[in-house]
């Protein structure tokens, strides 16, 4: 019945060419259809086929692995240990929030943006009752007045480029990478360290590779007073999981999209056929619009028909590689005493180095835990050593570890790698940002086609909650205008 039906379009659509009420017609015969195909069942792809569902448009979300979440991702080991391989932190701002909150999941927090640090190979915990009495351990009186003066004139940049975008100022600022621009601010060296070390584990790459807009834009967390982190209570599974469960349309994964032919109807409106290949048979669905939310480095994976225009092309193709490798290692419970700085937790603790943000765990364990699980979020450069044996990178990171904690390294029973290639999130280099026209045409309509995800707005979890919402409320005013 699904063949003949597909067969019935196939006829027409071939009747319409001919015709000349459609423009292509080299779609091939479709076998489901929809309003809507979602690719990607990401955070993006999720957001979006929500966000259609409550504005009455059903889309069916096709997702190439075997389970939904993409770069949300949480990881169960025995013993009720979890900890994240993906997303992290949710800040104040993260339009994420809004619907942790409607889904009533817990959290915990809210946490300061400030973390420990260790500088020049000197460990600093941050567990003094005040930002102000944890800078006193680092920096002069002088130094900290510094570091306060630039950050109120990057407040003051960052609050233009969110008002009026890419002003002349800025798209001159955007010219310098933001080393370049934190280098013209003749700040002390343990200053430039501070602050080279908040950016470059946001970015996931050297400071020296991004402009100094994309950098502001990391910063924005330490401004206004700064924002606050949580994180979810049982792990950011349970929010991909509310988002699953709350779509009541169809969903399929294991369908690794590898084709998307468009064609423009007379009407104006636009026909879209996805062809995907699902256990290892090669099938399709039709409908009037395409969301392809998949990261940026895939788009090349899939075949347009039309393609991306060139300034789309080029806009993903100028991004830059940010570089995130997650490490868990199962550790003796019996290791947190000796972690706790006067009774309390000190990580997140930041290192410029090979161990990058030492997220270690955010919970004391329970009188009855025996073992728990610490983690790392490794970034830029040092992701590189990943290529070699994990038993070499294991072996130096625990040499690190034991540098700061000694005899972390005996604590140790598994160690776990999550890699991210050839990108874990994308970077705008000197000369670009997400504010620039280039960056723009990501965010128009290529006949029926619509791009979302973490390189559309921004490089985080934030950006893909807003790339998912904008692309559903453009669809939903395209097609809620027709009968
Ligand atoms: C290690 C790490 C830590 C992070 N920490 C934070 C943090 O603390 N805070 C924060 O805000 N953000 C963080 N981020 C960023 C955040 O996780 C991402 O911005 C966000 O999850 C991206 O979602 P997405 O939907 O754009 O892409 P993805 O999550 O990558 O989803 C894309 C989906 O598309 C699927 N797909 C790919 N190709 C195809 C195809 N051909 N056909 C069908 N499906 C396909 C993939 O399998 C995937 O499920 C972190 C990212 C990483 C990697």
């Amino acid at each position: 019945m699904k063949h003949l039906k597909a067969l019935i379009l196939a006829v027409l659509c071939a009747a319409a060419a001919a015709c000349g009420l459609i423009e292509v017609s080299a779609a091939a015969p479709a076998e489901g259809e929809a309003r809507v195909v979602v690719v990607g069942g990401g955070l993006a792809g999720l957001v979006a086929a929500y966000e259609l569902q409550n504005k009455g448009i059903a889309a069916h979300v096709l997702e190439a692995g075997d389970r939904w979440g993409g770069r949300v991702a949480t990881v169960e080991y025995a013993n009720g240990l979890r900890s994240e391989y993906g997303m992290h932190e949710i800040w104040d701002s993260n339009t994420l929030l809004a619907y942790v909150k409607k889904f009533n999941i817990p959290l915990s927090g809210p946490e300061e943006p400030y973390s420990s640090v260790v500088m020049n190979g000197k460990y600093y915990p941050y567990v003094q009752p005040s930002v102000d009495k944890f800078f006193a351990t680092m920096f002069t009186p002088r130094e900290i007045k510094d570091y306060r003066k630039w950050l109120k004139k990057a407040e003051e940049l960052y609050d233009e480029s969110e008002a009026k975008g890419l002003t002349p100022r800025l798209a001159e600022i955007q010219k310098l990478s933001f080393a370049q621009w934190v280098g013209s601010a003749n700040l002390s060296p343990a200053v430039s360290e501070f602050i080279r070390m908040g950016v470059e584990c946001e970015v996931a790459t050297d400071w020296s590779s991004i402009s100094a807009v994309y950098g502001l834009q990391q910063l924005s967390i330490f401004m206004h007073g700064s924002e606050q982190c949580r994180h979810v209570v049982g792990g950011n599974q349970k929010i991909v999981e509310s988002f699953v469960d709350s779509l009541k349309g169809p969903k399929t994964r294991g369908a690794l999209v590898t084709r998307i032919v468009r064609t423009k109807n007379a009407d104006g409106g636009t026909e879209v056929v996805v062809h995907y290949k699902k256990d290892g048979v090669m099938r399709s669905l039709r409908a009037e619009k395409a969301v392809v939310a998949v990261p940026f480095h895939v788009l090349h994976a899939i075949q347009f028909e039309p393609g991306l225009t060139e300034d789309q092309w080029k806009a993903v193709d100028s991004l830059i590689p940010g570089m995130y490798t997650v490490v868990h290692f199962i550790i003796d419970a019996k290791a947190a005493e000796k972690l706790l700085v006067d009774g309390n937790i000190p990580f997140p603790v930041l290192t410029r180095g090979p161990l990058g943000v030492v997220y270690g765990f955010l919970e004391k364990p329970a009188a009855s835990q025996t073992e728990m699980v610490f983690t790392l979020l490794v970034h830029g450069d040092y992701t590189r050593s990943y290529l070699e044996s994990r038993d070499k990178t294991r072996q130096r990171l625990l040499a690190e570890l034991d540098k700061i904690w000694l005899g972390f390294s005996g604590f140790v029973k598994e160690t776990h790698f999550y890699g991210y290639h050839p990108a874990a999130t994308p970077g705008w280099g000197p000369g670009r940002s997400p504010l620039d026209s280039l960056h723009a045409s990501l965010r128009t309509e290529n006949v029926g086609l619509y791009l979302a995800g973490d390189y559309i707005y921004s490089s985080h979890a934030d950006g893909t909650v807003k790339s998912g919402q904008d692309v559903a409320g453009k669809i939903a005013k395209q097609l809620k205008s027709k009968p």
